[in-house]
């Protein structure tokens, strides 16, 4: 037998490493391609559509390792527990309970302490635009109850004067709120934002990887892009017709509209709206819909409801609600359109 030379036995030794490569190569391989699968985001979206917050909401979640119906239905939950939370109108809610207290502190969670801070800050970087302590005004014209009427310039004015978000004051050590000169609250301008804002959070303790959005009349909260990387695309209505007036794409963030198509009442040609400029104490005139894009739902709910108010002013608006992390679009009274230009970056070329 002839004696295999040491040179033969290198090249078998080289041969068999390389084997063990091309093996190791191939499982690695095979192990990507598995877990890209096992990672892949949903092709496919469960719908959930209800009631909440004072209107439709529609939940859209996709994930590959939690049921999305459970987590739908634990965001519908949750959108319905803070539905009774900040209604002033319902006795169980804990704005009720502030507003009356007849002006004294009252002790609060920290989710609506940390709320109503918010809203307040809203007002003072919106120089009152933005204003949640019109409770009574809003009881006045009735858009509380859906039964609302007009009421003469004297009760307006009587009314005016039990408001204004400097009437609130905060006792941050003991968590206590209290409402001065016999104003009321109502969140009714941001809350639907928080909501969102919360529902994003409850899907993302499920799945950090969930993707889909949450829609409250209109608002959308993006969870995460459809697909885990197509954004999803937004239609912005038109406050006068029925098609949209614009597309927006989004990957991440919120989109909040306000309009005086949502709550109105006509009377002798004129159209009154549930959006009132704290200034006046009427529905706020000028702007038939503002449309704000923000990272969060809670700034984009507050600064539309601001934008709105201050419509007439849209210069200042699509100028300066930028520097606010808000991003603008303005229907204005008659159907001119203005823009933030960063408001375009999210639009895109037909
Ligand atoms: P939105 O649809 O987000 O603009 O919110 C409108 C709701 O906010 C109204 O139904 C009222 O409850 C409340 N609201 C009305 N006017 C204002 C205002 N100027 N600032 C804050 N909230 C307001
Ligand atoms: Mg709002």
């Amino acid at each position: 037998m002839q004696k295999m030379r040491a040179s033969d036995r290198k090249n078998i030794s080289l041969l068999r490493k390389e084997v063990i490569i091309y093996m190791f190569i191939g499982i690695a391989g095979f192990l990507i391609i598995l877990l890209g699968f096992i990672l892949k985001p949903p092709q496919t979206y469960y719908k959930l559509k209800d009631v909440a917050l004072g209107t439709y909401v529609n939940i859209v979640i996709g994930s590959n390792k939690i049921n999305p119906e459970r987590i739908a239905k634990a965001i519908l939950d949750e959108l319905k527990r803070l539905t009774v939370k900040f209604d002033p109108r319902n006795p169980k809610s804990i704005i009720h309970k502030i507003n009356e207290a007849n002006g004294d502190w009252v002790s609060v969670d920290e989710e609506t302490f940390t709320l109503i801070k918010a809203s307040i800050r809203f007002a003072q970087i919106t120089d009152g635009a933005f204003d949640p302590t019109l409770g009574k005004l809003i009881e006045l014209w009735g858009f509380d109850v859906m039964k609302p009427h007009l009421p003469t310039d004297d009760e307006i004015k009587e009314t005016l004067k039990h408001s204004g978000y400097k009437n609130v004051l905060f006792d941050d050590k003991n968590m206590r709120v209290k409402l001065l000169n016999g104003i009321k609250l109502d969140l009714g301008g941001i809350a639907k934002g928080y909501a969102l804002e919360k529902a994003r959070q409850i899907a993302k303790s499920f799945d950090p990887d969930v993707t889909g959005f949450v829609e409250a009349g209109g608002d959308i909260r993006i969870i995460g892009p459809k697909f885990g990387r197509e954004p999803w695309v937004v239609a912005i209505k038109d406050p006068r017709k029925e098609e949209p007036t614009d597309f927006i794409y989004l990957l991440d963030g919120a989109v909040a509209t306000s309009g005086d198509y949502e709550r109105f009442f006509e009377m002798n040609g004129r159209r009154y709206h549930h959006i009132l400029d704290p200034k006046t104490g009427y529905p706020a005139r000028g702007t038939w819909s503002a449309t704000v894009i923000a990272e969060d739902a809670v700034t984009a709910d507050a600064l539309a409801t601001a934008a709105f108010v201050l419509g007439k002013d849209w210069r200042f608006v699509v100028l300066e609600f930028p520097k606010l992390r808000g991003h603008v679009m303005l229907v204005l009274e008659g159907g001119t359109i203005k823009k933030s230009d960063t408001f375009k970056l999210f639009e895109r070329e037909e």
